[in-house]
């Protein structure tokens, strides 16, 4: 059942949203070549409980720390690590959750390490340009297919692979709600967004194939063929007219 949020909750949705955006504006001056991903971590935790948040991921079904840190060939889910440093020409999609008096906002961003080489700025650029070509399809009364297919569609252009097995999704008392918001899919197909859902909506693309696999830690999912993977996600909320992104200052 996909929940239609109150502007009340809706108001608190936007305060978690605003502090997984200021987490994320830290990190544009963190991520360099030398900072260990547990650092970003540690960085992140600290500016969410200085806000009266906590954050999302930590301890969900067993996750380990605040933030998902996902770094080249990393897809989701990348645990942070002290031994993990990060190094020039490096991709690194952090993935961030918060907490706000029970509502959650949930955003990721990819992000380049000092130089990186231009194949691998276009696939971070594709994939930012595929949540937008997502997101400009949004308001009240489209389906959710019509979404889902205008990010595959967008990313099929360039022929990189659309993992599958990970989806958007609802957002609100609880991070992971109804919708499975595919980044794939058929035009007219699907629930009917109405004013008041409240949306994650995250591509993630690889550069090679779309088959992924999860290593022996259970979280760190891969690609198949070792290809970087990028990842971008916003919560929004449909508008009757469009959509207005919650994760964002
Ligand atoms: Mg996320
Ligand atoms: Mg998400």
């Amino acid at each position: 059942m996909i929940i239609i949020k109150s502007e009340r909750e809706i108001a608190l949705l936007k305060e978690a949203g605003r502090i997984v955006a200021l987490c994320h504006e830290e990190m544009k001056k963190h991520v360099k070549p030398g900072v260990s991903t547990w650092e970003l971590n540690e960085i992140c935790e600290k500016l969410i409980l200085e806000h009266n948040a906590t954050p999302s991921f930590k301890g969900y079904g067993g996750f380990p720390a605040a933030i998902c840190a996902s770094v080249n060939e990393v897809v989701v889910h990348g645990i942070p690590s002290k031994k993990q440093i990060l190094k020039e020409g490096d991709i690194v999609a952090l993935d961030i959750g918060a907490c706000y008096k029970g509502y959650h906002g949930d955003s990721a961003w990819s992000y380049a390490v000092g130089n990186i080489k231009n194949q691998d700025q276009l696939l971070m650029q594709v994939t930012h340009d595929a949540l937008f070509a997502g997101l400009s399809v949004v308001k009240e009364g489209v389906h959710l297919g019509d979404v889902s297919a205008a990010i595959g569609n967008y990313i099929s252009q360039y022929g990189f692979g659309i993992v599958e097995c990970f989806t958007g999704h609802g957002v609100g008392r609880e991070l992971h709600e109804d919708p499975a918001i595919f980044n794939f899919g058929i035009p007219g197909t699907g629930p009917i967004l109405k004013e008041g859902m409240v949306l994650a909506i995250e591509p993630m693309v690889n550069a090679g194939t779309k088959n992924v696999r999860v290593l022996s830690d259970r979280w760190t999912t891969v690609t198949k063929d070792k290809s970087k993977s990028a990842h971008f996600e916003h919560t929004i909320v449909v508008r009757k007219n469009g959509y207005e992104i919650l994760t964002t200052l």
